[in-house]
């Protein structure tokens, strides 16, 4: 248990046999409310291990106040539905989240749309057109992701005495709880400590496409630019003092970013070109996250106006600046 103010947290650590470590979510009680930070996936270990903390520090189920959301995925919202079946209690998420937790037809539809053409014009061709009609895909939301209750849009103003702060990158809906007197920051899956986090192209609401990596990044300098002395993340270890981890992992987004403009060099002129070349049986396998983060870093350097790009048939070439 964590202590400090008027601010206990019960932090609930389920370990997991992949790269993760954990699911972490979190338990938080400020006076007359108990609110619940990320829930978790929807299994047996995490329902068991939110029992467990329940009723080692004197609550029930029907104590829980609210729920806040980092983010959409389904490791993040898993117990939503499970909880709010017992009694209906509010759940807060960012707008984004909501289109996706709700399964919005409009959105469902676009999402879909956007991705074909993403994959087409990075040149996956018929794989690609296969891997997004598959309905098995993380593109077509499965009704893991379909959010019961009504689901309360967070706002810039703040709730429960944290500062909701905006740190998009690993998922375009994510926020950070940041509560400025504990110096303490809940903050999704922006930071781990034993791996770096993905950044996860996605639609915008207007259909356009991340910025994912230069998102990433800045909300990385956006946690740094704030006085935190800890991090509760959604995987891993809890971090205590993290300036110098983060200024880690920006620096590794740079030198994988000189990497790309290398592998562009040598030849490389597609981004599917590059997965192929890069990762190999990966690309087949985790196509999905593996294309986001070469596409990630594609736009990084477009953006820093390091690389370009032309249309040819149909399909994105890339190719460096002189003396780049
Ligand atoms: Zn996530």
């Amino acid at each position: 248990m964590l202590k400090k103010n008027h601010m206990e947290v019960y932090p609930i650590i389920v370990p997991t046999t992949n790269k993760l470590k954990s699911i972490n979510f979190f338990l938080v009680k400020q006076g007359d409310s108990l609110t619940l930070i990320d829930a978790g996936l929807n299994n047996d270990n995490c329902w068991n291990a939110l029992q467990m903390t329940l009723k080692k520090y004197d609550y029930i189920l029907s104590d829980i106040t609210g729920i806040l959301l980092t983010h959409n995925h389904i490791d993040h919202i898993g117990l939503v539905n499970r909880i709010v079946s017992t009694h209906s209690i509010p759940v807060y998420a960012h707008p984004y989240a909501k289109l996706v937790l709700k399964r919005d037809p409009h959105y469902m539809n676009m999402r879909v749309d956007f991705f074909k053409k993403l994959y087409q014009e990075m040149g996956c061709g018929e794989f690609g057109d296969k891997q997004v009609s598959d309905h098995r895909n993380p593109i077509i939301l499965s009704e893991n992701k379909n959010i019961h209750c009504e689901i309360e849009e967070i706002t810039n103003n703040g709730i429960l005495g944290f500062d909701i702060v905006e740190i998009p990158g690993h998922a375009p809906d994510q926020v950070a709880f940041y509560h400025k007197e504990c110096k303490w920051i809940f903050a999704g899956d922006l930071l781990f400590q034993h791996v770096p986090s993905s950044a996860m192209v996605e639609p915008n609401f207007d259909g356009t496409r991340t910025q994912s990596l230069v998102q990433q990044k800045m909300s990385l300098e956006k946690c740094l630019s704030l006085d935190v002395e800890l991090v509760l993340s959604g995987h891993g270890n809890l971090i205590e003092n993290p300036a110098d981890l983060i200024n880690e992992r920006i620096k590794e987004i740079e030198e994988n970013a000189s990497k790309y403009i290398n592998f562009i060099k040598s030849g490389h002129s597609t981004a599917s070109g590059i997965a192929q070349f890069l990762y190999k049986e990966k690309y087949e396998k985790q196509f999905f996250n593996t294309m986001s983060k070469i596409i990630g870093y594609l736009d990084y350097l477009e953006i820093q106006g390091k690389i370009s790009k032309e249309m040819k048939k149909g399909i994105w070439h890339y190719y460096c600046h002189e003396g780049s």
